[in-house]
């Protein structure tokens, strides 16, 4: 029989999503369903978090978590369309990325797969691979090798194939900028799957970035929506607040709502939730839990000691965001920039909001830069002050002379990116096998099938879907 009450444990894209789902699927196939959101803190959205820089009476919107969602794939945009906010799909004005190295910002060309060059000429002209990179690469696919079976780490691969400078040049800013992680330990098959998959029948690094780039959708990449994921988050809550079965509300959305164990009831769960003065006990026929992992992984430690192991071995790094708003500044053309971290500094990326989104304020330019690597705890060790002036040094650095910022903010995202290591997809399958026949638990989020928004999206809706199969 179908579940009656699902909780849903987290209110972050992946909750809303998996909640949406499982409010949309309830009908005559699977009957009724009631759904409870529980999320601990006062905020629906998680790492989706618009706010505001202040100054002299202005207030300016920004983005303080995930600026944009793919497109290249459905779900974003489908969910998007199911909120009713497909006319206010975005996409930025440009792409380009530049990165930055010895001493100077070079232009990153799009004929690479997050990093693994398929055009080598075209990084050697952009200045971001030495010529000898560029014949050895070329030269590749006259190596030995065998098709690719096992998982690998990104950066074995491509120093084993490519060489260093590749990976130290242009796939540790990109690639390792993306998961604020180190690309030696990321693992290819959950970094970056296409090209796991093509590697499966061709031994060549090359031919295979080749053959993924050529499949490569046109259009745009990444999309967002006017008036910033705030809408997004927003638009769920309303979604699921209005949603109904035979004229009754499906859906329960809590914040303030920490779930603090998870312990099996004598006819499905019994979630515990709130603060050691306040707890309340609520029971459900089936959990969805879209929180990170660690935190999943303490939730199941009770129940299911080795699906939590498991999901304890997913390791995470802290990551912030700097807003800037400084008076207009002339910033090289461009969405933005890539700091490698063989630079030394602590500056990973820096977005430069007007080109990428349209400038928001005449006579403002806003710049979002981010920082934190897995594996280095002092960068994020300063106070929000020190880090300000960090930034803000290492911009110059890269930019030259800047003007004192009109605002700043600071936002931490604390052990906040999953790192997809070696072995991630086998061990993310090995605890879903674990839980097994039981059809009354399931695992979602940026933990588990893709840290991206549109990937959290999926992810949940699939968990839905098992959940009610
Ligand atoms: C700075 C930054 C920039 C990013 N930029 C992009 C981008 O531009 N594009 C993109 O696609 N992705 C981006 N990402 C990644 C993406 O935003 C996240 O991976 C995704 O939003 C995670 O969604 P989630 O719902 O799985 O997890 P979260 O957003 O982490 O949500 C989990 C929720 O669970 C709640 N919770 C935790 N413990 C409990 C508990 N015990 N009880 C109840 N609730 C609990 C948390 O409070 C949180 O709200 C970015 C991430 C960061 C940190």
């Amino acid at each position: 029989m179908a579940p009656r009450h699902i909780a849903v444990v987290g209110g972050g894209i992946t909750g809303l999503a998996a909640a949406l789902a499982i409010c949309d699927r309830a009908g005559p196939d699977v009957g009724a369903i009631g759904v409870t959101v529980l999320e601990q803190s006062s905020n629906l959205g998680g790492k989706l978090l618009s706010g505001t820089l202040r100054w002299d009476g202005h207030t300016q919107a920004i983005e303080l978590g995930a600026d944009a969602f793919l497109v290249r794939t459905p779900a974003a945009l489908e969910l998007v369309s199911r909120l009713g906010l497909s006319d206010e799909v975005i996409h930025p004005h440009t792409g380009q990325a530049h990165i930055f190295l010895n001493g100077a910002l070079h232009v990153l060309p799009t004929t690479t797969v997050m990093g693994v060059p398929a055009d080598p000429a075209s990084l050697v002209d952009a200045g971001l691979l030495p010529a000898a990179a560029g014949r050895q690469i070329s030269a590749e696919p006259d190596l030995p090798g065998e098709p690719l079976v096992a998982d690998v780490s990104v950066g074995e691969l491509v120093r084993r194939r490519f060489g260093d400078v590749v990976v130290d040049n242009i796939i540790d800013p990109l690639l390792g900028g993306v998961y604020a992680g180190n690309v030696d330990a990321l693992s290819l098959q959950a970094t970056i799957p296409a090209l796991a998959a093509a590697l499966r029948s061709d031994s060549s690094l090359l031919r295979a970035a080749q053959a993924v780039r050529a499949v490569a959708k046109g259009g745009p990449t990444f999309g967002a929506l006017r008036g910033g994921m705030r809408r997004l988050v927003d638009a769920a809550k309303q979604t699921l607040s209005a949603a109904k079965h035979r004229g009754e509300p499906v859906a329960q959305v809590r914040c303030d709502a920490p779930v603090r164990r998870l312990d099996r009831g004598e006819q499905g769960w019994e979630l515990t939730v709130g603060s050691g003065h306040d707890r309340q006990l609520v029971s459900a026929d089936a959990v969805l839990l879209a929180t990170p992992a660690p935190t999943s992984a303490r939730l199941l430690r009770q129940v299911a000691p080795e699906v939590a192991a498991e999901l304890a071995a997913i390791d995470y790094a802290s990551v912030a965001v700097i807003s800037f708003a400084f008076p207009e500044l002339v910033l090289p053309d461009g969405s933005g920039m890539l700091i490698p971290s063989s630079s030394g500094l602590i500056i990973k990326a820096a977005t430069f909001v007007d080109h990428k989104w349209g400038q928001a304020a005449p006579d403002v330019s806003l710049v979002r830069v981010s920082l934190g690597r897995h594996g280095d705890v002092q960068a994020l060790r300063r106070n929000d002050t020190e880090l300000v002036a960090t930034a803000l040094a290492q911009l110059q650095l890269v930019l030259g002379p800047l003007p004192a910022p009109l605002a700043s903010k600071v936002q931490r995202w604390d052990g906040a990116m999953p790192q997809y290591t070696v072995g991630h997809n086998a061990r993310v399958a090995q605890a879903r096998d674990l839980l097994g026949e039981d059809r009354s638990i399931a695992l979602a989020g940026a933990g588990y099938d893709g840290v991206g928004i549109t990937g959290c999206i999926s992810s949940a809706q699939r968990a839905a879907d098992a959940l009610l199969a």
